[in-house]
């Protein structure tokens, strides 16, 4: 399979649609399209912080129902389903841009693109297993031990990563270095955790370059394994970035 996965996004759709056409995409009726027929993968964290969080929503929800695209959840989609199902979320953490593009349509509108987004969700894996196990797409990764099961902790470790309850100095939730211990033979494809530089480590691959906090957006080609990257136009703010050696 020839794929092409998606770091975070978080609603920079100008880069989004910049890097689908680095990649050798032509968008044709609305969607991306690629000659050797190519399919997209997303890390999840479609919304939030960026400019069209609704946007890339439409694109990865049509993506989806033409069979082009695989779909993880991040921790920022979790929490816009909870609120689209109504439920009490705290709108913070960008969560309150999305919301502000939501409250500016139409009724109409509104339920349409809600309904788009819950369907992406609730059709998606918490994590995606591709290519006869060779290949793992998970928000923020996923233990070696833990492919192929799910329980209330692995959906955790896979929305939030490997983090311990603490506080750091910067006042970000403590989370380990997860991938300087994985000993599985399947790639591991992840974001979350925005890093300058896409990080190789072990069969991991952290692919959240921090497009939103003004680094690059990057995709990385499966199984070329190259990395592919579209600088973002967004303000840069260093302190969100947290690079592990
Ligand atoms: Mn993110």
């Amino acid at each position: 399979m020839l794929i092409d996965i998606i770091g975070d996004i978080h609603g920079c759709r100008k880069e989004w649609v910049a890097l689908t056409e680095k990649l050798g995409y032509k968008w044709t009726d609305g969607l991306p399209v690629h000659p050797d027929g190519r399919k997209l993968g997303f890390v999840g964290d479609l919304t939030d912080r960026g400019p069209d969080s609704l946007g890339v929503i439409n694109d990865v929800y049509h993506l989806f129902t033409h069979d082009a695209a695989y779909y993880v959840p991040g921790n920022h989609c979790n929490k816009l389903y909870r609120y689209l199902k109504g439920n009490n979320v705290k709108i913070i953490h960008g969560l309150e841009t999305t919301v502000d593009e939501l409250n500016r349509l139409d009724s109409d509108e509104k339920e349409l693109i809600t309904k788009k987004f819950i369907e992406l969700y609730e059709k998606s894996p918490l994590y995606q297993v591709l290519d006869n196990g060779k290949l793992v797409i998970a928000h923020a990764g996923i233990r070696h031990k833990d492919i192929g099961k799910l329980s209330k902790q692995i959906t955790t470790f896979v929305l939030y990563g490997d983090i311990t309850g603490e506080i750091n100095s910067k006042g970000l939730p403590v989370r380990r270095d997860w991938a300087r211990e994985y000993n599985g033979d399947a790639w591991v494809v992840y974001g979350h955790t925005p890093v300058h530089q896409v990080r190789f480590k072990n069969q991991t691959v952290n692919i959240d370059t921090g497009a939103v906090f003004g680094n690059l957006l990057s995709a990385l080609r499966y199984p070329e394994m190259e990395v592919v990257s579209i600088q973002s136009g967004m303000d840069f703010i260093e302190e969100k970035f947290r690079d592990f050696d």
